[in-house]
């Protein structure tokens, strides 16, 4: 399997899914989602992890 720095967003208002890379990962969770505007946590994201 080849992984790449590559989340996938899924936008837990608007349901939009945008993949992203882990600057775009942080810009997001700083801005909020790039469509509706609202708060996203980490949770927001699928792919790599850096929670343990
Ligand atoms: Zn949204």
């Amino acid at each position: 399997m080849s992984t790449c720095e590559d989340y996938v967003f899924v936008c837990p208002e608007c349901d939009q899914s945008i993949r992203v890379n882990p600057s775009m990962r942080e810009a997001l969770v700083e801005n909020g989602c790039v469509i509706c505007g609202t708060a996203v946590t980490q949770d927001a994201f699928d792919g790599q992890n850096d929670e343990s």
